[in-house]
């Protein structure tokens, strides 16, 4: 397929080339150079605007940083050059209200959208294995699917317009939150004279066993190789989660949902990435802190 893709970060980098490598031809667009000869070299066709990268295709990807951008390239470039019955597939995390009004205008133009957020690092997007949660019709998700394949592991509808990001963040808040409670119990664990290994052998098949302690623990050394066996290097960048936690505060309040532990997490969230710690540390990293406390 002929496939525009645009915004060519840590992120998108990785998928547009997966969708190279699939045999689509990916006119990519970024407005980072850098980004730009990356793609090049990774089998894609650099194009050197956007409306490049929309017009003639037969489906554009955008992976872009927040809402505003989104809501800036569909106003600006992609609505107005695509032609009807274009499928428009926007992975970007953004908010639930921007990804529903993109939408709105894509639709009113004859265009398919789908909102389709990913889960999985920058390992996962250069490897093709991501999850992608879909928001859009049946039609927009049976004509998504296969691309979204092509640079994941996983492809997941989870109702209309707007779903696929209410879906996202439902689930980082619960990983945040739970990522917390994980860290603060090794911590406490460890002060009431625990032996970590043995603590996490018993509690990893007792009740408290989830994701953040047995995929992704937060103490170097025990259960799988993660970010804590790097310095808390790589791994998903705290000011990201932190950026997850505000959408999902933002979501809560527009539906009057009590998220007592969520807004816990975002705080906690917000001093590990905007104190003195470094936002470009892993998420997991948020143990340092409390160590300290
Ligand atoms: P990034 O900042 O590395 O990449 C964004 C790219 O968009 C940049 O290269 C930037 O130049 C480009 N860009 C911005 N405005 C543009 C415009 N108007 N036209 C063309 N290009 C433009 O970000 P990322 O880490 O790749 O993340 C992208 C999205 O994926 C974000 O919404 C993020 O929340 C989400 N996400 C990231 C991760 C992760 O681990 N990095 C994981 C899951 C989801």
């Amino acid at each position: 397929m002929k496939i525009g893709f645009i915004g060519l970060g840590n992120m998108g980098g990785g998928m547009a080339a997966n969708l190279a490598k699939a045999g689509h031809e990916v006119h990519a667009f970024d407005l980072s150079g850098e980004a730009l000869a990356k793609a090049g070299e990774a089998g894609c066709h650099p194009v050197s605007d956007a409306a490049d990268a929309v017009r003639g295709m037969e489906a554009v990807v955008t992976m872009l940083p927040a809402g505003k951008h989104v809501r800036a390239v569909y106003a600006n470039d992609v609505v107005i050059n695509a032609g009807p019955g274009m499928l428009v597939l926007d992975c970007s995390t953004i908010d639930v209200d921007s990804a529903r009004d993109v939408a709105e205008m894509a639709k009113a133009k004859g265009i398919l959208p789908v909102d389709a957020p990913v889960s999985g690092g920058i390992a996962a997007a250069n490897g093709g294995t991501l999850t992608f949660m879909v928001g859009g019709s049946e039609e927009a998700f049976k004509r998504a699917e296969p691309i979204l394949s092509d640079m994941g592991k996983a492809v997941i509808h989870a109702g209309d317009n707007g779903a696929g990001q209410a879906a996202k963040i439902c689930n980082n808040m619960l990983l945040g939150a739970s990522m917390i409670a994980t860290c603060e119990t090794f911590k406490m664990a460890e002060k009431l004279g625990l032996d970590l290994q043995n603590f996490y052998d018993i509690s990893s098949k007792a009740s408290g066993q989830n994701w953040s302690m047995t995929s992704y623990c937060p103490v170097p050394g025990i259960g799988p190789q993660s970010p804590a066996d790097n310095g808390y290097e790589g791994g998903f960048a705290a000011a990201l989660m932190l950026k997850d936690l505000r959408l999902a505060m933002e979501a809560a309040e527009s539906v009057g949902a009590e998220v007592p532990m969520g807004e816990k997490a975002a705080a906690l969230y917000a001093q590990y990435a905007e104190g003195e710690e470094q936002g470009g540390m892993d998420f997991s990293g948020i143990i340092k802190m409390l160590d300290k406390a």
